[in-house]
């Protein structure tokens, strides 16, 4: 379907919390863009639009930099800077002239010369060079894209005073990948659009973080759709492109009722987390880094019960080194101050996959190479990381959780390393809370059934309900073609709950919590008491929700 002509059309997908936006459609560039020629070739011409086209991308660049520096600071800066040096390289220009010069379009000479480079810097040994790669690749795709001028269409085609930022859009895309979500400006996204994903993947993941509507599974939508003024609404599993007076309407009237909802839940901050029946509840926040604490706090998180340790991994091109994640764990310890805060280890594979870890390839990575499989194999990335939360423990209430366990000698072998670690730094005279409690993810059957065995070696067990599904359905998490059997069937997972909560709790001082997503479903808020669940992880938009829901429930 072509959206060119203002005609409204309705998308059915699958909503991910109940929220509704309205604004631009931006298509993503992992859509590939498509380049076709309408005008005669002209050396002069393609010439100028290339330099005219450096020229926006610069500028974009430079505007990205700025930005990012001050938001989200130097190191994350950086990678703008480092494109922009790429763009002026003059032998890299050059090619591209020459290119134009032999014939070309000012789109091909880009493509071709772009995959060139792209080609030369895989091949080099230097991993800080192989990995500029990929780089070559963005740089590309914002050349075409200001060729196309679509980055002038995207902009301003809304802002008529009637609720929404214009400088704020609907991303659409194929899928995200978890590498790609942890990239992109945050301040800038009113709501997703995936052709692809299912509620647990990680654009929902990061839709639910940031209490924004998103969609999920709506199949392919033309491109021409971009630019478009449209309502995402997730409660109704709807996009209205092109939206006629009634959708604007309903859009405002539900706004109406969000901002009233908002309200009413403010009366339960501050307040004690606790069953109508009395008992208490510890209710957590999920956490992808630094910047996502002030919501769990303003929301009234009572500490962090997830803090997915793997984003500091998925935003870099190398590995974060030591330092650098004991300053990250250190400062989310003291803005916490003093609430526990439970970082999980690196919990990358599957469908988190970063180029430079260089992972092998595998027919099933879900039941693959991941999580805490990675970190027991390649002990000197799991050591930099240990090093890092211990000595941060130090400065705050630090908790450490291993992901993806199937074995109780994946945590003898573990707290074995741990206690080398801890060693290694007292003898450095290096200052760590050597009471640091160890907890599992709870996200495999195994897990569950060998739970009695856990649960006299651990602190506590945090249920990972997106992989425990997974696991026990047999039903990819990413696949919408069997989403619907996660949904429909989740007692079995209910029952390995209940099991691994009637173990854990064979010790008074140990707990089960729920980190998973399904933790922020209200209609499950009850079935999880009724298991024996004593904490809630859920991302800071649901804390409150899932606070009034616990003081319904018995
Ligand atoms: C889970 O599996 O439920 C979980 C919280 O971990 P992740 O989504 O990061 O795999
Ligand atoms: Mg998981």
């Amino acid at each position: 379907m072509n959206f060119g002509v203002k005609d409204t059309v309705l998308i059915k997908g699958v909503g991910v919390g109940d929220g509704i936006a309205k604004g631009t459609l931006k298509f993503l560039k992992n859509e590939k863009i498509s380049v076709t020629h309408t005008h005669e070739w002209d050396a002069g011409n393609e010439n100028k639009r290339f330099s005219e086209a450096l020229v926006f991308a610069g500028h974009e660049l430079e505007i990205l930099y700025s930005y990012a520096l001050s938001t989200v600071g130097e190191s994350e800066a950086e990678i703008f800077e480092i494109h922009k040096m790429m763009l002026e390289d003059d032998d890299w220009l050059d090619d591209i002239k020459k290119e134009i010069l032999s014939g070309r379009y000012a789109e091909d000479a880009v493509i071709s010369t772009c995959e060139k480079y792209k080609r030369v810097f895989a091949e080099m040994d230097d991993e800080y060079f192989s990995a500029r790669s990929r780089d070559i690749g963005d740089i590309a795709d914002r050349l075409l894209r200001a060729l196309s001028g679509e980055n002038n269409s995207a902009h301003g085609t809304n802002g008529k005073g009637d609720g929404e930022d214009p400088n704020k859009y609907i991303i659409v895309a194929n899928d995200l990948s978890p590498e790609e979500t942890v990239r992109m400006d945050r301040s800038k996204i009113l709501g997703f659009v995936t052709f692809e994903g299912t509620v647990n993947s990680h654009t929902a993941i990061l839709a639910r973080s940031m209490g924004i509507p998103a969609l999920v599974s709506t199949g392919k939508i033309d491109h021409s759709a971009n630019g478009a003024t449209a309502i995402i609404d997730a409660q109704n599993n709807t996009l209205v492109i092109n939206p006629d007076k009634d959708s604007i309407s309903r859009y405002l009237r539900r706004i109406d009722l969000i901002i009233n909802e908002k309200n009413e839940m403010q009366k339960f901050i501050g307040k004690e987390t606790v069953t109508a029946s009395g008992k208490s509840i510890m209710l957590y926040g999920n956490i992808g880094g630094i910047e996502d604490v002030d919501a769990v706090l303003d929301n009234g998180g009572e500490g962090i019960g997830l803090l997915r340790s793997e984003f500091l991994y998925l935003e870099r091109d190398s590995y974060p080194s030591e330092e650098v994640q004991f300053k990250a764990y250190k400062s989310i310890a003291e803005k916490m101050g003093g609430r526990s805060v439970i970082i999980r280890t690196l919990d990358i594979g599957a469908d988190k996959n970063v180029g430079y870890f260089d992972l092998p390839a595998e027919e099933n990575p879900a039941l693959g190479f991941r999580g805490i499989r990675i970190c027991l194999s390649r002990s000197e990335l799991f050591r930099t990381q240990l090093r890092a939360i211990c000595r941060a423990s130090a400065y705050g209430n630090i908790a450490v959780m291993l992901p993806m366990v199937v074995s109780a000698n994946e945590v003898r072998e573990s707290r074995e390393f741990l206690k080398i670690i801890q060693d290694e730094l007292s003898s450095e005279g290096v200052p760590f809370d050597r009471s640091m409690k160890l907890g599992i993810m709870l996200e495999t059957p195994a897990a569950a059934i060998m739970s009695a065995e856990l649960a006299a070696i651990v602190d506590f067990f945090s249920v990972g309900t997106n992989d425990l599904c997974q696991y026990t359905l047999a039903a990819d998490r990413q696949n919408p073609l069997v989403a619907d059997i996660c949904s429909e069937n989740l007692e079995p997972v209910f029952r390995l709950i209940g099991m691994a909560a009637q173990n854990i709790h064979r010790y008074d001082d140990k707990w089960i919590g729920i980190c998973g997503e399904l933790a922020a479903d209200t209609s499950l808020t009850q079935r999880f008491l009724d298991k024996g669940v004593d904490e809630f992880s859920v991302s800071a938009p649901y804390l409150l929700k899932i606070k009034k829901k616990i003081s319904e429930c018995n």
